[in-house]
């Protein structure tokens, strides 16, 4: 018996993966709006570097988001924080303050200026908890480099975290990377540099499927390069400069590079997932992937690096391509919503302005008005959520008391309550039945639902010590970085609710 059992002990001990060796560089990518199913629609498409993570790393095929809405500020916060919104205080792209009355992104800061462009800059400010990156800074007293790059601010931002070095978008009004002076006073040379050769300028009249560019090199050319495989290639581009001019991944301690490809969003919310662009942008990006693995490994050799990719959320199919093929689904303009509220909440208590904000579901009820006319506030939400749940393909409606006092444990509730932040929430979350969109135009399509076309996601680790193969289990983006904090031996980040993906640990 104790013999049999030392032999389990041992047997267990030998199977405990130990924790890959600490990489010199992590390369933390997010393809922004990219379904699972991208990867196994057009598997037989990709031949570089989306290819080399399917054949040698670890692939998630049932990773989801946890939270919701699903959207790009709040899955590119839970990637490196590992902190759903409820924690990490990023509820959306923009939320309504109450104190200030009116709304604000999830990096806008009135304290920093844009730097290499004209206007307000952007930072971190409002996330409230760390990153991968800031956790690698503080245990090693700053040495570690961190940086962000997207087309978005809060896409460059949010991943790398309060300490970054550095985070830069794309500008649309000058057609060259931008940042804030939360981070330094100037601009570094490198993106000065960069700039200077006008890079987005050789895309004038360029061409892709049956689409072409502005001719001219103009502000309508910068802005219609989001939505376009240039978009992308900018970013490949100077995320290459990046990595060389700031020499990631050459010294003793392990820098962070994130990079976040946003013309997928751009060009998935006008088609929609199923039209022949979606797919053509994937295979663009498989080759952007190969350029970019081929410059990290000649810098730093790719056995020296953890290669992690996602998405911050997938998208729901056009209504109409979904009703042409007998699928559900369909658009109610978010009007109806806010109609609905105000009529019943006018015939229950009297002729008011009783929504002081709404953005889809999220409806801000004007509290102060509510207080003055000594109403009790849960009262009022049940009033308005009756309404609400009235109105055809409604599926569910959440009131902010609800929300506080917890609500049953099913997946929709657990990524609902996941998302809720009192001070930055709204009063009531309006979900609608799977495929509806709030949507008053008659084309293109969205996301942000519970639902697993938003929620599906690609999750591949890719690196020395990480076990190729599939990995059938189901899993949540908030795992990743507690798993990366165990293989950089630093604290996981400090709202981190996820677990640690050991089993890719290879012994
Ligand atoms: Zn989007």
């Amino acid at each position: 018996m104790t013999r049999k059992i030392l032999l389990c002990l041992l047997a267990a001990a030998l199977l405990a993966a130990a924790a890959p060796r600490k990489p010199k560089l992590v390369l933390a990518i997010v393809i922004d709006q990219f379904r699972y199913d991208y990867l196994t629609r057009f598997r037989s498409d990709y031949t570089s570097g989306l290819d080399k993570m399917l054949k040698t790393g670890a692939v998630f095929t049932s990773a989801n988001l946890d939270h919701f809405p699903t959207v790009t500020a709040i899955g590119h916060s839970t990637f490196l924080t590992g902190a759903t919104p409820s924690e990490s205080g990023i509820v959306g792209n923009e939320w309504y303050v109450r104190e200030e009355h009116h709304s604000v992104t999830s990096v806008s800061d009135p304290g920093a200026s844009l730097l290499g462009g004209k206007g307000e800059g952007s930072s971190p400010n409002r996330l409230l908890v760390s990153t991968v990156g800031d956790e690698l800074k503080i245990a090693d007293g700053g040495k570690s480099r961190v940086i962000g790059i997207s087309l978005k601010d809060r896409a460059a931002i949010l991943p790398s975290g309060h300490m970054a070095n550095g985070a830069y978008w794309f500008d649309n009004d000058t057609g060259g990377f931008v940042s804030s002076t939360y981070y330094f006073q100037d601009l570094p040379s490198w993106v000065k540099d960069f700039n200077q050769n006008h890079p987005a300028d050789k895309f004038a009249g360029a061409t892709w499927l049956n689409h072409t560019m502005p001719a001219a090199a103009s502000k309508r050319l910068y802005a219609a390069l989001a939505a376009s495989p240039f978009g992308n290639e900018l970013i490949e581009a100077f995320a290459e400069r990046a990595l060389e001019a700031e020499q990631l991944g050459t010294h003793g301690d392990p820098d962070v590079l994130t990079v976040s490809f946003s013309s997928n969003d751009y060009v998935g919310h006008q088609v929609g997932p199923d039209a022949p662009e979606v797919r053509e942008m994937a295979i663009r990006v498989d080759k952007l992937l190969g350029q970019l693995f081929q410059a990290v490994d000649k810098q730093v050799g790719l056995a020296n690096v953890l290669v992690v990719l996602t998405a911050d959320h997938g998208v729901a199919p056009v209504p109409e391509v979904n009703a042409a093929r007998k699928m559900p689904g369909g658009r109610i303009p978010q009007q109806t919503f806010t109609l609905a509220v105000e009529r019943a909440l006018d015939n229950r208590y009297g002729e008011a302005k009783w929504i002081l904000n709404s953005a889809e579901g999220s409806l801000y009820l004007d509290q102060s008005l509510i207080a003055q006319k000594k109403l009790d506030p849960a009262e009022v939400d049940r009033v308005a959520a009756q309404a609400l749940l009235a109105i055809p393909h409604v599926f569910r409606v959440y009131t902010r008391e609800q929300l506080l006092n917890g609500v049953p444990e099913d997946p929709v509730g657990r990524r609902v309550l996941n998302g809720f932040y009192p001070r930055r929430s709204g009063d009531l979350e309006v979900l609608l039945e799977p495929y509806w969109l709030f949507s008053a135009s008659a084309s293109g399509t969205s996301h942000g639902t519970t639902f697993s076309y938003d929620t599906h996601i690609p999750l591949i680790f890719m690196g020395t010590g990480i076990r190729p193969g599939q990995y059938t289990e189901s899993i949540a983006l908030n795992d990743v970085a507690p798993t990366l904090a165990v293989i950089l031996a630093v604290e996981p980040p400090s709202g981190s609710s996820g677990r640690v993906l050991s089993e890719i640990f290879s012994q």
